[in-house]
């Protein structure tokens, strides 16, 4: 008994998930003693879901491994690849079956307050008892309990996205896996490598003309524009896109990809996908979006002033437009800004 305190009390001393994801599945091999005990989650668009390994520990492994979450999504394997996983999500129930290798599998359905999100997966040489079922669908309630205390003060209450309290933290992660300068990517035979992180790029994204909906339709209307945006945003960007409400009508993306292109197109796929969906009651509505490199060195506020120059120029000629800041620079439409700004926004 004491054991399983011990395990709980580790699995809620942490605010990162993914460490929170290694420590259940550590306390469970040390409680269970299975042959594996792994955490898949289920991500992607709906229709286009796969599967995540969050973690994932044999009995005799000395770390767990894990999915990157920069994996290319459709590396991952699909939902039907694993009926029984798949069977579990839908059921929402503990499902046992016998592996051809005589092992057992049980499954537990991973949900939140709105939606099942994944299993956790218990490979054993014996049945789980009743008793060890009991034991496990506990320690998932108090994982389950945290991960919502953990949204809660993480997220938007109204869109669910992230809030801008944890922007610069994620941020700053982002840069400290970024080359200082161009030139660290440059190989000693002088050819020029790929680095080995693909770049990070943060997006503004603000709607045009909202005062006006919100002065027609009245502010429930408006906050419901909120909501169904942050819901294109969702199906627009990648599972592992960092998608944050700022206050008011201004949303900002972090992201990786390989280049400019790649990182417009994405931008413009929502820009799209805003202009073709038919609101409710109000009907059309348009975004402008500007976005900029993240570099190294940069704070927070300079890169977020960058794209949000970038915005300001989309507003002043048209509106529904996106803007990368370079490409501004590039045709001189705007001058670099100073490196290093100290311009406090934040
Ligand atoms: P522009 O195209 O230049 O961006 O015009 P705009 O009307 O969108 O710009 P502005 O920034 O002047 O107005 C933003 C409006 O957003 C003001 C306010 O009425 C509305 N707003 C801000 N926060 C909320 C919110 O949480 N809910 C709702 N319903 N409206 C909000
Ligand atoms: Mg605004
Ligand atoms: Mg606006």
């Amino acid at each position: 008994m004491s054991e399983v305190v011990e395990h709980l009390a580790e699995l809620t001393g942490f605010r990162d998930r993914d460490v929170m994801d290694v420590t259940l599945v550590s306390a469970l091999r040390d409680l269970l003693e299975p042959v594996s005990v792994a955490i898949y989650r289920c991500v992607g668009e709906p229709g286009q879901q796969r599967w995540l390994t969050r973690a994932r520990l044999a009995a005799d492994d000395a770390v767990a491994t894990a999915d990157s979450l920069w994996t290319e999504p459709g590396r991952l394997p699909l939902l039907e690849a694993f009926p029984q996983r798949h069977l579990c999500l839908d059921s929402r129930t503990i499902l046992q079956s016998e592996l051809d290798d005589g092992h057992h599998e049980t499954l537990f359905p991973l949900q939140t307050d709105r939606e099942v999100i994944g299993v956790l997966e218990v490979r054993s040489l014996e049945l789980l008892t009743p008793s060890e079922q009991r034991t496990v669908g506990s320690i998932l309630r108090i994982y389950h309990n945290f991960q919502g205390l953990l949204d809660y003060s993480e997220r938007d209450t109204l869109t669910g996205l992230l809030n801008r309290k944890t922007f610069d933290e994620s941020f700053l992660k982002a840069v400290s896996e970024l080359p200082l300068s161009p030139s660290s990517v440059q190989a000693e035979d002088g050819r020029r490598h790929e680095p080995a992180h693909p770049h990070w790029w943060l997006g503004v994204i603000d709607i045009d003309h909202f005062k006006q909906v919100n002065d027609r339709f009245g502010h429930l209307i408006g906050d419901e524009v909120l909501l169904l945006l942050s819901r294109l945003m969702r199906n627009s960007f990648r599972f592992n896109d960092l998608l944050y409400r700022f206050g008011g009508e201004e949303f900002v993306v972090l992201m990786r990809c390989a280049d400019e292109p790649d990182a417009a197109h994405a931008f413009e796929r929502l820009r799209h996908n805003t202009e073709a969906y038919s609101f409710p009651q109000i009907g059309h509505i348009t975004v402008s979006v500007g976005f900029t490199e993240v570099r190294g060195g940069d704070t927070p506020a300079s890169a977020f002033e960058r794209a949000d120059k970038a915005v300001y120029h989309a507003k002043s000629h048209g509106r529904n437009q996106v803007h990368s800041h370079a490409e501004l620079v590039r045709v001189g439409e705007m001058k670099e800004q100073e490196q290093h700004s100290d311009i406090e926004l934040f």
